[in-house]
């Protein structure tokens, strides 16, 4: 019987773990692994200029690094499997991988979010062959090509503006007259020689049989269809929680988001403690998810207290 288990290792599972090792809980962490990769969504993005403690900026998967070896560092067991099933028994969670069984006292839930896809029939067969979500993975395959992006938020403009270091053409395809993204992002796509905005338009069809060729467009406001010829699609476009594994056992709000009480990382489920993307659809910052990773150990450790 573990006194925790953490599912996820973004920066919420990372910060619980440092919390629950130092406070000598020897946390049992579930990273995460094929298909998913270990480390959250950072791994899937670049330069990080946001988070404290760093003035020049760090990479994405060099910040997810250095969390992990300061996870370790106090005696956080770090497994890279994805977790099979839960059943959530208070006092005795069981957590499923690979067929076995592991019990722990409490569970933390950091399993963050999953990047949205369009739904385009043809958007799925070329996964991998020219549509990617991950333009910090992919990007470097289309050095002096053509490229699309989809949204309009901070993840789009950012990856766009990445992009640009490859690409000869980014063009920033967002279905409103207006970007949600910050000033300061919107100000870097605007001023970029590379991106070329296609307002009030989605796309229909992405084109190509064994690789992207092109896509299908649709100005939303006129109903004009047309084409743009490109050799990548980046789908930018938000997130979706990952709760398959406590559907009709946590209490989830109405997008799958689970829910947590008041101020605290506490679930409806006694000893299930929640913390970072999967919970947070508003600040979703890595610094708000290690703050909340905080948060859930502090109540972890509290609520095994309490049991003693
Ligand atoms: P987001 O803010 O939710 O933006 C998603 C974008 O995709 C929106 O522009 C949305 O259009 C568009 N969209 C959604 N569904 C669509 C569909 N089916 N077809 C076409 N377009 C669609 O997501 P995000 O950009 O991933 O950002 C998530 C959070 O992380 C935000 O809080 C953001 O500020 C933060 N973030 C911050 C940074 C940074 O500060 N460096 C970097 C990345 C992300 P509408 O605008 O019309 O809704």
């Amino acid at each position: 019987m573990k006194n925790v288990i953490i599912i996820g290792s973004g920066p919420a599972g990372y910060t619980a773990a440092l919390y629950t090792a130092r406070a000598n809980l020897k946390p049992l962490m579930f990273a995460g692994g094929p298909p998913e990769m270990p480390g959250g969504q950072l791994m899937l993005t670049t330069e990080v200029e946001n988070f404290p403690g760093f003035p020049e900026g760090v990479m994405g998967p060099v910040l997810m690094d250095n969390m992990r070896k300061q996870a370790e560092r106090f005696g956080t067991e770090i497994i890279g499997e994805l977790v099979e099933e839960v059943t959530l028994k208070p006092h005795a969670h069981q957590v499923v991988v690979n067929g076995v069984s592991h019990e722990a006292r409490a569970l933390i839930v950091a399993t963050g979010a999953k990047a949205r896809m369009l739904g385009l029939e043809n958007e799925e067969r070329l996964i991998g062959r020219g549509v990617s979500t991950c333009a910090t993975c992919d990007g470097a395959f289309y050095r002096d090509r053509d490229i699309v992006l989809v949204g309009g938020g901070d993840s789009a403009v950012e990856e766009a503006c990445f992009l640009t270091r490859f690409a000869s053409k980014v063009s920033l395809v967002h279905r409103r007259d207006e970007l949600r993204a910050s000033k300061i992002m919107q100000d870097r796509a605007r001023s970029n020689p590379k991106i070329e905005i296609v307002w009030d338009t989605v796309l229909t069809d992405v084109l190509g049989e064994d690789a992207v060729v092109g896509v299908g467009t649709k100005n939303v406001k006129t109903g004009a269809e047309g084409e743009i010829a490109c050799a990548g699609v980046f789908v930018a476009i938000g997130h979706d929680p990952q709760t398959s594994l406590f559907q009709n056992k946590l209490a989830l709000d109405e997008n799958g988001y689970i829910e947590v009480q008041g101020v605290s990382t506490r679930t409806s489920v006694e000893g299930v403690f929640a913390a970072g993307d999967v919970v947070d659809h508003t600040y979703r910052q890595a610094v708000t998810a290690a703050a909340m990773g905080c948060k859930a150990a502090l109540d972890t450790e509290r609520y095994l207290e309490s049991l003693e």
